[in-house]
Protein backbone atom coordinates (compact mmCIF):
# COMPACT_ATOMS: atom_id res chain seq x y z
CA UNK A 1 0.00 0.00 0.00
CA UNK A 2 2.69 2.44 -0.83
CA UNK A 3 1.85 5.51 -2.69
CA UNK A 4 4.93 7.40 -3.21
CA UNK A 5 5.01 9.43 -6.77
CA UNK A 6 8.72 7.83 -6.36
CA UNK A 7 9.49 8.43 -10.03
CA UNK A 8 12.19 5.88 -9.81
CA UNK A 9 9.16 3.36 -9.67
CA UNK A 10 9.13 3.54 -13.94
CA UNK A 11 12.49 3.82 -13.81
CA UNK A 12 13.84 0.88 -16.59
CA UNK A 13 16.04 -0.23 -13.40
CA UNK A 14 13.50 -2.13 -12.03
CA UNK A 15 12.83 -5.56 -12.37
CA UNK A 16 10.71 -7.73 -13.93
CA UNK A 17 9.31 -9.40 -10.77
CA UNK A 18 8.64 -6.14 -8.83
CA UNK A 19 4.99 -6.98 -10.01
CA UNK A 20 4.76 -8.62 -6.58
CA UNK A 21 4.86 -5.54 -4.87
CA UNK A 22 2.70 -3.86 -7.35
CA UNK A 23 0.70 -2.42 -4.40
CA UNK A 24 3.01 0.34 -4.42
CA UNK A 25 2.35 1.25 -7.94
CA UNK A 26 0.76 4.75 -7.20
CA UNK A 27 1.66 8.09 -7.86
CA UNK A 28 4.23 7.24 -10.27
CA UNK A 29 5.10 10.39 -11.61
CA UNK A 30 7.50 12.91 -9.23
CA UNK A 31 5.15 15.85 -10.49
CA UNK A 32 4.38 18.66 -8.87
CA UNK A 33 1.01 18.32 -7.68
CA UNK A 34 0.60 21.26 -6.13
CA UNK A 35 -2.40 20.62 -5.60
CA UNK A 36 -3.54 23.71 -3.67
CA UNK A 37 -0.46 26.08 -4.45
CA UNK A 38 -1.99 28.34 -6.83
CA UNK A 39 -4.83 29.19 -3.81
CA UNK A 40 -1.87 29.79 -1.69
CA UNK A 41 -1.76 33.63 -2.83
CA UNK A 42 -5.91 33.84 -2.65
CA UNK A 43 -7.87 35.55 0.07
CA UNK A 44 -9.20 32.28 0.60
CA UNK A 45 -6.87 29.71 1.11
CA UNK A 46 -9.00 26.36 1.70
CA UNK A 47 -10.04 26.85 -1.60
CA UNK A 48 -8.15 25.51 -4.91
CA UNK A 49 -7.63 27.34 -8.22
CA UNK A 50 -8.77 25.43 -10.72
CA UNK A 51 -6.55 25.21 -13.82
CA UNK A 52 -7.67 27.40 -17.00
CA UNK A 53 -10.61 25.44 -19.13
CA UNK A 54 -9.19 24.55 -21.94
CA UNK A 55 -12.37 27.18 -23.58
CA UNK A 56 -10.23 30.35 -22.31
CA UNK A 57 -7.63 28.82 -24.37
CA UNK A 58 -4.90 31.28 -23.10
CA UNK A 59 -1.18 30.70 -24.63
CA UNK A 60 1.47 32.08 -23.53
CA UNK A 61 3.37 34.48 -25.82
CA UNK A 62 6.77 34.64 -27.24
CA UNK A 63 7.87 37.50 -25.29
CA UNK A 64 6.47 35.86 -22.09
CA UNK A 65 8.26 32.95 -22.64
CA UNK A 66 11.57 34.49 -22.89
CA UNK A 67 10.94 36.66 -20.01
CA UNK A 68 9.88 33.33 -17.73
CA UNK A 69 12.79 31.53 -19.05
CA UNK A 70 15.04 34.48 -17.80
CA UNK A 71 13.50 34.65 -14.33
CA UNK A 72 14.15 30.81 -13.78
CA UNK A 73 18.09 31.91 -13.30
CA UNK A 74 16.80 34.25 -10.79
CA UNK A 75 14.68 31.53 -9.02
CA UNK A 76 17.01 28.99 -9.19
CA UNK A 77 19.27 31.12 -7.67
CA UNK A 78 16.54 32.14 -5.08
CA UNK A 79 15.67 28.42 -4.13
CA UNK A 80 19.89 27.60 -3.68
CA UNK A 81 19.77 30.53 -1.20
CA UNK A 82 16.78 29.46 0.66
CA UNK A 83 17.51 26.11 0.64
CA UNK A 84 21.48 26.46 1.28
CA UNK A 85 21.80 24.08 -1.18
CA UNK A 86 24.74 24.85 -3.95
CA UNK A 87 24.06 25.38 -7.88
CA UNK A 88 26.72 22.67 -9.68
CA UNK A 89 25.21 23.60 -13.02
CA UNK A 90 22.23 24.86 -15.00
CA UNK A 91 19.05 23.68 -15.54
CA UNK A 92 17.31 22.66 -18.84
CA UNK A 93 14.12 24.25 -19.54
CA UNK A 94 11.58 23.18 -21.96
CA UNK A 95 8.07 25.19 -22.75
CA UNK A 96 5.40 22.16 -22.87
CA UNK A 97 2.01 22.01 -24.75
CA UNK A 98 -0.88 20.60 -23.07
CA UNK A 99 -1.04 17.91 -25.49
CA UNK A 100 2.97 16.61 -24.79
CA UNK A 101 2.27 17.18 -21.07
CA UNK A 102 -0.60 14.51 -21.82
CA UNK A 103 1.71 12.31 -23.75
CA UNK A 104 4.00 12.16 -21.51
CA UNK A 105 2.00 11.35 -18.55
CA UNK A 106 0.28 8.78 -20.61
CA UNK A 107 3.87 7.21 -21.12
CA UNK A 108 5.18 7.32 -17.71
CA UNK A 109 1.58 5.79 -16.72
CA UNK A 110 2.40 3.22 -19.17
CA UNK A 111 6.01 2.28 -18.31
CA UNK A 112 4.94 2.23 -14.80
CA UNK A 113 2.75 -1.13 -16.61
CA UNK A 114 -1.17 -2.04 -16.43
CA UNK A 115 -0.78 -4.90 -14.93
CA UNK A 116 0.61 -3.57 -11.64
CA UNK A 117 -2.18 -0.70 -11.64
CA UNK A 118 -4.45 -3.54 -11.67
CA UNK A 119 -2.76 -5.45 -9.08
CA UNK A 120 -2.92 -2.45 -6.82
CA UNK A 121 -6.32 -1.66 -7.38
CA UNK A 122 -7.69 -5.33 -6.58
CA UNK A 123 -5.60 -4.97 -3.18
CA UNK A 124 -7.16 -1.96 -2.01
CA UNK A 125 -10.51 -3.20 -3.28
CA UNK A 126 -9.76 -5.70 -0.89
CA UNK A 127 -9.48 -3.81 2.05
CA UNK A 128 -12.25 -1.69 0.84
CA UNK A 129 -10.51 1.31 0.12
CA UNK A 130 -11.47 1.56 -3.67
CA UNK A 131 -15.05 0.71 -4.85
CA UNK A 132 -14.99 -2.61 -6.92
CA UNK A 133 -13.98 -2.60 -10.15
CA UNK A 134 -12.38 0.87 -9.95
CA UNK A 135 -10.30 1.42 -13.20
CA UNK A 136 -7.41 2.91 -10.81
CA UNK A 137 -5.05 3.23 -13.92
CA UNK A 138 -7.54 5.57 -15.90
CA UNK A 139 -8.24 7.74 -12.97
CA UNK A 140 -5.06 8.09 -11.64
CA UNK A 141 -3.87 9.44 -15.59
CA UNK A 142 -6.77 12.22 -15.47
CA UNK A 143 -6.58 13.20 -11.90
CA UNK A 144 -2.64 13.81 -12.88
CA UNK A 145 -4.12 15.33 -16.27
CA UNK A 146 -6.07 18.00 -14.07
CA UNK A 147 -3.52 18.53 -11.78
CA UNK A 148 -0.13 19.08 -13.48
CA UNK A 149 1.17 22.53 -12.97
CA UNK A 150 4.76 21.30 -13.95
CA UNK A 151 7.54 19.31 -13.39
CA UNK A 152 11.27 18.73 -12.92
CA UNK A 153 12.14 15.15 -14.83
CA UNK A 154 15.61 14.18 -12.86
CA UNK A 155 16.09 11.35 -16.02
CA UNK A 156 16.31 14.41 -18.62
CA UNK A 157 17.61 17.25 -15.63
CA UNK A 158 15.00 19.32 -17.42
CA UNK A 159 12.20 21.60 -16.15
CA UNK A 160 9.30 21.68 -17.84
CA UNK A 161 7.12 24.89 -17.78
CA UNK A 162 3.53 25.03 -19.35
CA UNK A 163 2.62 27.03 -22.53
CA UNK A 164 -1.11 27.15 -21.32
CA UNK A 165 -0.58 28.90 -17.71
CA UNK A 166 0.56 32.53 -17.27
CA UNK A 167 3.69 32.90 -16.13
CA UNK A 168 3.46 35.09 -13.04
CA UNK A 169 0.86 32.00 -12.07
CA UNK A 170 4.36 29.38 -12.65
CA UNK A 171 6.89 31.10 -11.37
CA UNK A 172 6.20 29.81 -7.67
CA UNK A 173 5.99 26.39 -9.05
CA UNK A 174 9.42 27.03 -10.46
CA UNK A 175 10.40 27.89 -6.98
CA UNK A 176 9.34 24.68 -6.18
CA UNK A 177 10.56 22.50 -9.18
CA UNK A 178 13.97 23.90 -9.02
CA UNK A 179 14.63 22.67 -5.27
CA UNK A 180 13.74 19.67 -6.64
CA UNK A 181 16.70 20.52 -9.39
CA UNK A 182 19.22 21.72 -6.45
CA UNK A 183 18.53 18.38 -4.54
CA UNK A 184 18.80 16.62 -7.50
CA UNK A 185 22.51 18.05 -8.42
CA UNK A 186 23.53 17.56 -4.80
CA UNK A 187 21.86 13.97 -3.86
CA UNK A 188 21.29 12.31 -7.20
CA UNK A 189 17.45 12.86 -6.36
CA UNK A 190 16.63 9.77 -8.64
CA UNK A 191 18.71 7.12 -6.67
CA UNK A 192 18.22 8.64 -3.10
CA UNK A 193 14.18 8.06 -3.84
CA UNK A 194 15.03 5.02 -4.27
CA UNK A 195 16.43 4.11 -1.64
CA UNK A 196 17.70 0.72 -2.45
CA UNK A 197 16.90 -2.62 -4.72
CA UNK A 198 13.91 -4.42 -4.53
CA UNK A 199 14.15 -7.90 -2.73
CA UNK A 200 12.04 -10.61 -2.16
CA UNK A 201 12.85 -10.68 1.08
CA UNK A 202 9.08 -9.04 3.05
CA UNK A 203 10.50 -7.44 6.33
CA UNK A 204 13.48 -5.72 4.45
CA UNK A 205 11.61 -4.58 1.41
CA UNK A 206 8.63 -3.25 3.73
CA UNK A 207 11.35 -1.31 5.51
CA UNK A 208 12.19 -0.24 2.22
CA UNK A 209 8.83 1.03 1.07
CA UNK A 210 8.58 3.10 4.09
CA UNK A 211 11.67 4.78 3.28
CA UNK A 212 11.09 5.57 -0.22
CA UNK A 213 7.48 6.96 1.16
CA UNK A 214 9.43 9.01 4.19
CA UNK A 215 12.07 10.40 1.52
CA UNK A 216 9.28 10.97 -1.31
CA UNK A 217 8.05 13.45 1.90
CA UNK A 218 10.99 15.34 2.19
CA UNK A 219 11.64 16.01 -1.50
CA UNK A 220 8.14 17.49 -1.38
CA UNK A 221 8.31 19.33 1.93
CA UNK A 222 11.37 21.13 1.34
CA UNK A 223 10.05 22.20 -2.00
CA UNK A 224 7.13 23.47 -0.41
CA UNK A 225 8.98 25.33 1.60
CA UNK A 226 11.12 27.47 -0.69
CA UNK A 227 7.86 27.54 -2.35
CA UNK A 228 6.38 29.29 0.59
CA UNK A 229 9.69 31.38 1.43
CA UNK A 230 9.17 32.71 -2.23
CA UNK A 231 5.70 33.52 -1.57
CA UNK A 232 6.42 35.61 1.38
CA UNK A 233 9.39 37.58 -0.36
CA UNK A 234 7.72 39.92 -1.86
CA UNK A 235 6.45 40.98 1.84
CA UNK A 236 10.33 41.41 2.59
CA UNK A 237 9.54 38.30 5.01
CA UNK A 238 10.92 34.35 4.98
CA UNK A 239 8.78 30.96 6.94
CA UNK A 240 11.67 31.47 9.10
CA UNK A 241 10.53 35.15 10.46
CA UNK A 242 6.94 34.76 9.85
CA UNK A 243 6.00 31.20 11.14
CA UNK A 244 2.27 32.43 10.81
CA UNK A 245 2.43 33.22 7.16
CA UNK A 246 3.58 29.72 6.59
CA UNK A 247 1.12 27.93 8.74
CA UNK A 248 -1.67 29.61 6.67
CA UNK A 249 0.14 28.60 3.69
CA UNK A 250 0.34 25.19 4.85
CA UNK A 251 -3.05 25.47 5.28
CA UNK A 252 -4.12 25.93 1.95
CA UNK A 253 -2.44 22.46 1.02
CA UNK A 254 -5.58 20.45 1.45
CA UNK A 255 -8.56 18.99 -0.33
CA UNK A 256 -11.42 20.90 0.72
CA UNK A 257 -13.66 22.74 -1.60
CA UNK A 258 -12.37 21.91 -4.40
CA UNK A 259 -14.80 20.46 -7.38
CA UNK A 260 -12.69 18.88 -9.84
CA UNK A 261 -11.45 14.72 -10.66
CA UNK A 262 -9.70 15.23 -7.93
CA UNK A 263 -12.17 16.35 -5.10
CA UNK A 264 -14.21 13.12 -6.01
CA UNK A 265 -11.07 10.92 -5.66
CA UNK A 266 -11.86 8.18 -3.14
CA UNK A 267 -10.01 9.25 -0.21
CA UNK A 268 -7.59 6.85 -0.14
CA UNK A 269 -6.54 8.27 -3.14
CA UNK A 270 -6.37 11.85 -1.97
CA UNK A 271 -4.62 10.82 0.99
CA UNK A 272 -2.01 9.44 -0.61
CA UNK A 273 -1.36 11.54 -3.30
CA UNK A 274 -1.66 14.63 -0.10
CA UNK A 275 0.62 12.77 2.24
CA UNK A 276 4.15 14.27 0.99
CA UNK A 277 2.99 17.80 0.76
CA UNK A 278 1.15 17.99 4.16
CA UNK A 279 2.94 15.64 6.08
CA UNK A 280 6.42 16.55 4.32
CA UNK A 281 5.97 20.46 4.97
CA UNK A 282 4.94 19.81 8.36
CA UNK A 283 8.29 18.01 9.40
CA UNK A 284 10.55 20.47 7.05
CA UNK A 285 8.59 23.13 9.21
CA UNK A 286 9.27 21.43 12.07
CA UNK A 287 12.89 20.96 11.66
CA UNK A 288 13.64 24.03 9.93
CA UNK A 289 11.85 26.24 13.50
CA UNK A 290 13.97 23.62 15.89
CA UNK A 291 17.05 23.10 13.79
CA UNK A 292 17.70 25.21 11.21
CA UNK A 293 17.94 25.74 7.72
CA UNK A 294 21.11 23.51 7.19
CA UNK A 295 19.26 20.79 9.16
CA UNK A 296 16.11 21.41 7.45
CA UNK A 297 17.83 20.96 3.81
CA UNK A 298 21.42 19.11 3.45
CA UNK A 299 20.33 18.07 6.88
CA UNK A 300 17.47 16.18 6.40
CA UNK A 301 18.39 15.04 2.44
CA UNK A 302 21.99 13.01 4.34
CA UNK A 303 20.10 11.73 7.10
CA UNK A 304 16.30 11.31 6.14
CA UNK A 305 13.64 9.99 8.10
CA UNK A 306 13.04 6.15 8.12
CA UNK A 307 9.77 5.61 7.90
CA UNK A 308 6.48 7.98 7.69
CA UNK A 309 5.95 7.04 11.54
CA UNK A 310 8.93 9.71 11.92
CA UNK A 311 7.90 12.07 9.14
CA UNK A 312 4.14 12.03 10.96
CA UNK A 313 5.70 12.20 14.21
CA UNK A 314 9.24 14.62 14.04
CA UNK A 315 9.85 14.56 17.67
CA UNK A 316 10.42 10.93 16.88
CA UNK A 317 13.12 11.71 14.28
CA UNK A 318 14.64 14.73 16.43
CA UNK A 319 15.15 12.10 19.66
CA UNK A 320 16.95 9.92 17.51
CA UNK A 321 15.59 7.17 18.68
CA UNK A 322 16.19 3.84 17.09
CA UNK A 323 13.16 3.17 14.68
CA UNK A 324 11.85 -0.19 15.20
CA UNK A 325 9.21 -2.54 13.54
CA UNK A 326 7.92 -6.15 13.11
CA UNK A 327 9.29 -8.73 11.64
CA UNK A 328 7.27 -9.92 8.52
CA UNK A 329 6.26 -13.35 8.08
CA UNK A 330 6.37 -14.96 5.08
CA UNK A 331 2.83 -15.89 4.58
CA UNK A 332 2.68 -17.98 1.43
CA UNK A 333 6.08 -20.34 2.72
CA UNK A 334 4.23 -20.70 6.09
CA UNK A 335 0.98 -21.76 4.45
CA UNK A 336 3.48 -24.75 2.20
CA UNK A 337 3.94 -25.63 -1.64
CA UNK A 338 1.44 -24.89 -4.06
CA UNK A 339 0.68 -21.49 -2.06
CA UNK A 340 1.97 -18.04 -3.70
CA UNK A 341 1.94 -14.47 -2.84
CA UNK A 342 0.02 -12.48 -5.20
CA UNK A 343 0.48 -9.21 -3.10
CA UNK A 344 2.36 -7.78 -0.44
CA UNK A 345 2.84 -4.44 1.46
CA UNK A 346 3.98 -3.36 4.38
CA UNK A 347 1.24 -0.72 6.59
CA UNK A 348 3.43 2.35 7.30
CA UNK A 349 1.43 4.28 9.94
CA UNK A 350 0.06 6.58 6.97
CA UNK A 351 -1.34 3.14 5.61
CA UNK A 352 -2.95 2.97 8.87
CA UNK A 353 -4.22 6.36 9.07
CA UNK A 354 -5.91 6.04 5.18
CA UNK A 355 -7.22 2.74 6.47
CA UNK A 356 -9.03 4.33 9.37
CA UNK A 357 -10.17 7.87 7.80
CA UNK A 358 -11.61 5.60 4.47
CA UNK A 359 -13.21 3.13 7.40
CA UNK A 360 -13.72 5.42 10.46
CA UNK A 361 -13.69 9.25 9.73
CA UNK A 362 -11.18 12.02 10.47
CA UNK A 363 -11.59 11.28 14.13
CA UNK A 364 -10.86 7.53 14.14
CA UNK A 365 -7.92 8.32 11.94
CA UNK A 366 -5.77 9.80 15.30
CA UNK A 367 -5.22 6.39 16.28
CA UNK A 368 -3.12 6.14 13.64
CA UNK A 369 -0.65 7.20 16.31
CA UNK A 370 -0.64 4.04 17.59
CA UNK A 371 1.13 2.47 15.27
CA UNK A 372 3.88 0.53 15.53
CA UNK A 373 3.90 -1.93 12.76
CA UNK A 374 2.10 -3.96 10.46
CA UNK A 375 1.54 -5.41 6.87
CA UNK A 376 -0.89 -7.38 4.63
CA UNK A 377 0.07 -10.39 2.24
CA UNK A 378 -2.73 -11.90 -0.43
CA UNK A 379 -2.04 -15.26 -1.59
CA UNK A 380 -3.18 -18.07 -3.53
CA UNK A 381 -3.78 -21.49 -3.28
CA UNK A 382 -2.42 -23.61 -6.65
CA UNK A 383 -5.92 -25.35 -8.35
CA UNK A 384 -7.73 -22.36 -6.24
CA UNK A 385 -7.50 -18.95 -8.65
CA UNK A 386 -11.25 -18.99 -9.12
CA UNK A 387 -11.72 -18.71 -5.36
CA UNK A 388 -11.34 -14.81 -4.11
CA UNK A 389 -7.58 -14.57 -3.00
CA UNK A 390 -7.36 -15.06 0.88
CA UNK A 391 -5.48 -12.17 2.79
CA UNK A 392 -3.96 -12.07 6.05
CA UNK A 393 -3.23 -8.36 7.78
CA UNK A 394 -1.08 -7.96 10.74
CA UNK A 395 -1.29 -4.81 12.50
CA UNK A 396 1.16 -3.93 15.95
CA UNK A 397 -0.50 -0.59 17.65
CA UNK A 398 1.33 0.56 20.89
CA UNK A 399 -1.28 -1.00 23.22
CA UNK A 400 -4.09 -3.28 23.85
CA UNK A 401 -6.71 -0.65 24.22
CA UNK A 402 -5.72 0.47 20.90
CA UNK A 403 -5.66 -2.69 19.69
CA UNK A 404 -9.33 -3.51 20.82
CA UNK A 405 -10.58 -0.22 19.38
CA UNK A 406 -8.91 -0.98 16.06
CA UNK A 407 -10.41 -4.10 15.78
CA UNK A 408 -14.00 -2.35 16.82
CA UNK A 409 -13.41 -0.25 14.00
CA UNK A 410 -12.38 -3.57 11.82
CA UNK A 411 -15.65 -5.34 12.52
CA UNK A 412 -17.75 -2.75 11.82
CA UNK A 413 -16.72 -2.05 8.55
CA UNK A 414 -16.91 -5.44 7.53
CA UNK A 415 -20.70 -4.99 6.65
CA UNK A 416 -19.47 -2.43 4.21
CA UNK A 417 -16.66 -4.42 2.89
CA UNK A 418 -19.11 -7.29 2.26
CA UNK A 419 -22.74 -8.00 0.61
CA UNK A 420 -23.99 -10.57 3.68
CA UNK A 421 -21.52 -11.15 7.18
CA UNK A 422 -23.36 -13.29 9.81
CA UNK A 423 -21.63 -14.09 13.21
CA UNK A 424 -19.37 -17.78 12.76
CA UNK A 425 -18.81 -20.57 14.79
CA UNK A 426 -16.77 -18.82 17.27
CA UNK A 427 -15.78 -15.39 18.64
CA UNK A 428 -14.19 -13.03 16.48
CA UNK A 429 -15.48 -14.98 13.71
CA UNK A 430 -17.63 -14.00 10.84
CA UNK A 431 -19.35 -15.88 7.65
CA UNK A 432 -19.46 -14.04 4.35
CA UNK A 433 -19.98 -14.63 0.30
CA UNK A 434 -16.29 -14.96 0.32
CA UNK A 435 -15.30 -16.97 2.61
CA UNK A 436 -14.49 -16.77 6.70
CA UNK A 437 -12.93 -13.75 8.21
CA UNK A 438 -10.91 -13.98 11.50
CA UNK A 439 -10.28 -11.21 13.96
CA UNK A 440 -7.47 -11.97 16.68
CA UNK A 441 -6.23 -9.18 19.38
CA UNK A 442 -3.20 -10.71 20.20
CA UNK A 443 -1.77 -8.54 23.03
CA UNK A 444 -1.09 -4.94 21.21
CA UNK A 445 -1.71 -6.90 17.68
CA UNK A 446 -4.41 -7.35 15.62
CA UNK A 447 -4.38 -10.10 13.34
CA UNK A 448 -6.94 -10.43 10.41
CA UNK A 449 -7.20 -13.32 7.94
CA UNK A 450 -10.02 -13.14 5.54
CA UNK A 451 -10.80 -15.83 2.99
CA UNK A 452 -8.35 -18.47 4.11
CA UNK A 453 -9.92 -22.26 4.74
CA UNK A 454 -10.24 -23.39 8.79
CA UNK A 455 -7.52 -25.34 8.04
CA UNK A 456 -5.13 -22.81 6.86
CA UNK A 457 -6.34 -20.34 9.58
CA UNK A 458 -5.29 -22.63 11.73
CA UNK A 459 -1.61 -23.55 10.72
CA UNK A 460 -0.92 -19.74 10.42
CA UNK A 461 -2.42 -18.37 13.29
CA UNK A 462 0.26 -19.38 15.67
CA UNK A 463 3.18 -18.69 13.29
CA UNK A 464 1.94 -15.01 12.95
CA UNK A 465 1.34 -14.91 16.70
CA UNK A 466 5.46 -15.52 17.46
CA UNK A 467 6.74 -13.41 14.34
CA UNK A 468 4.43 -10.46 16.45
CA UNK A 469 7.34 -10.91 19.32
CA UNK A 470 10.01 -10.56 17.26
CA UNK A 471 10.98 -6.41 16.92
CA UNK A 472 13.31 -5.69 13.66
CA UNK A 473 15.11 -2.43 13.96
CA UNK A 474 15.31 -0.22 11.27
CA UNK A 475 18.63 1.18 9.84
CA UNK A 476 19.58 3.47 6.92
CA UNK A 477 20.71 1.64 4.07
CA UNK A 478 24.01 0.97 2.65
CA UNK A 479 24.57 3.36 -0.53
ZN1 LIG B 1 7.46 18.48 -6.02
Amino acid sequence: MKYEGNLNVENQKLQKDRGSYAGRAFAVLMLALLLAATALGQAAPDTQAPLPPASTAYHIGDAEAKELFRSLDLILQFASEHSGLPIRHEVKKKLATREEVQRYLEKRIHDAGNERFDRAGRSLERLGLLPRGFKLREYMLSLYKEQVEGWYDPKSKTVYLLDWVPPDAQKPVMAHELTHALQDQNYDLDKWLNVAQDTRDESAQSVIDEQREARQSMAEGQAMVVLFDYMLAPSGQSVEDDPAAADVMRSSISDAGADNTYARAPICLREMMLFPYTFGTDFVLRVLARRGRQAAFAGVLEHPPLDTHQVMEPAAYLSGEPQKTIRVLAVEKTLGSGWRREDFSGLGEVDLRVILRQWAGDEAAKLATAWRGGYYAVVTQKGHAERVMPMALVLKLDSAESARKFAAIYEAELPRRYQKVQPGKAAGEWETEEGTVKLVVEGTAIIGLEGFAATDAARLLPQLRSSLHEAVEIHEPAQ
